[in-house]
């Protein structure tokens, strides 16, 4: 007998979880990785020295627990929100945790859970339906409409029919790029009977007169906006997620955080990272210049791609996806397999790693 003899069959795995595998796009080591929607652009020497020193003051006091509300990282969060469409947000207002993964997670964990129904529209994030299963909320998910707008009669049909605690709106939505009008916003919030979350993990990628839900906060007190640092803050590996609501849903993810969840260096980098916001967000501009130009070269060039508001454009329509997607990853450009049937999604990285998925998408194309 070793200590690997046991199987996942011997032991006593929830039975909803047999047969399910973890998440997560393929980590491979390519000359263009175009896959998971980071940022290309890593932070400049002067930042680094600043995140470095931030993590040596952090260390001499590792022996203790670090701040369980992470206070100061809240403020921070607030103050930068309130400079972004967000109005009087406080630091009781916001809520920080390891990657707006883990917020959403514990958003399901106080607003979902058995009996309960959390709602959301397909194509959307592959993850939902994963928080639902993982903290036993039943899931549904309507359908957008055919340009990944949402279909709001039909939203709000489901809405009455299932009244869901939860309701999961990404905008820009992954993958497919579309950002809600906030008018369907509000309609939803007037229909739905528990809050309503819109996730903006790639709000600052939003284009010229597309608004964010932070606007809304002040007169809706049931309503979530989660952001994230992992995109347009070039901090995907600092794993640091957060929300903006009333101080009452505040206090109900802190019913179910995990003590000091979010470690003494976590809170220092991202501070860091906030004190050069500007210098971050420096690169936004030219992403999003870039997925313009994406867009309009694919449309050139005989396909279908969405309009999008984030750092990615998802395009189509091809006959046999899988063999595109496999052809690009032997020529070194990695992107993601994901969305409806036909269609693949491409992160928008530096010029020259566009060029590099331009010229091995015309060599692969059937
Ligand atoms: C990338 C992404 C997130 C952010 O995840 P983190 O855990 O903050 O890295 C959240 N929502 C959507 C729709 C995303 O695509």
């Amino acid at each position: 007998m070793t200590i690997n003899d046991v199987t996942l069959d011997d032991l006593p795995l929830r039975d909803d979880l047999r047969g399910e595998v973890p998440y997560g796009a393929p980590q491979l080591d390519v000359p263009v990785a175009l896959n998971v929607n980071e940022n290309p652009y890593p932070p400049s020497e002067a930042v680094v020295a600043d995140m470095a020193a931030a993590v040596a003051a952090a260390a001499r006091t590792l022996n203790r627990y670090p701040d369980r509300d992470a206070l100061a990282l809240r403020a921070d969060l607030a103050a930068y929100l309130n400079g972004d469409g967000a109005e009087g947000l406080r630091v009781e207002n916001v809520w920080a945790a390891n990657g707006s993964n883990e917020v959403m997670q514990q958003l399901l964990l106080a607003f979902g859970g058995p009996g309960r129904t959390a709602l959301s529209f397909a194509p959307t994030y592959s993850m939902y339906p994963e928080y639902a299963r993982d903290t036993h909320t039943n899931w549904v998910a309507g359908r957008r409409a055919d340009d990944f707008s949402i279909d709001l009669p039909a939203a709000l049909d489901g809405i009455a029919e299932h009244q869901p605690t939860v309701v999961l709106l990404a905008s820009p939505n992954n993958p497919t790029g579309t950002a809600l009008p906030l008018a369907d916003v509000e309609a939803i919030l007037a229909a739905a009977p528990g809050v309503v979350v819109v996730d903006e993990a790639y709000a600052e990628f939003r284009r010229a007169g597309t608004p964010s839900a932070l606007t809304l906060l002040p007169d809706h007190p049931r309503l979530v906006v989660t952001r994230t640092m992992s995109k347009a803050f070039a901090l995907a590996g600092g794993r640091l997620g957060y929300l903006a609501a009333s101080s009452a849903v505040v206090d109900a993810v802190r019913i179910v955080r995990l003590p000091y969840h979010l470690s003494a260096v976590s809170q220092a980098v991202a501070r860091v990272a906030l004190a050069h916001a500007d210098e971050l967000l420096a690169a936004v501009g030219e992403l999003r210049a870039e997925r313009d130009r994406t867009v309009d070269w694919l449309r050139e060039n005989g396909f279908q791609a969405a309009a999008s508001d984030a750092n990615f454009v998802l395009f189509g329509v091809l006959p046999d996806r899988h063999a595109v997607w496999q052809g690009l990853l032997d020529r070194g450009v990695l992107i993601r397999e994901t969305g409806p049937d036909g269609w693949l999604r491409v992160s928008i990285g530096t010029p020259e790693e566009m060029a590099a998925f331009r010229a091995a998408l015309m060599e692969v194309r059937t």
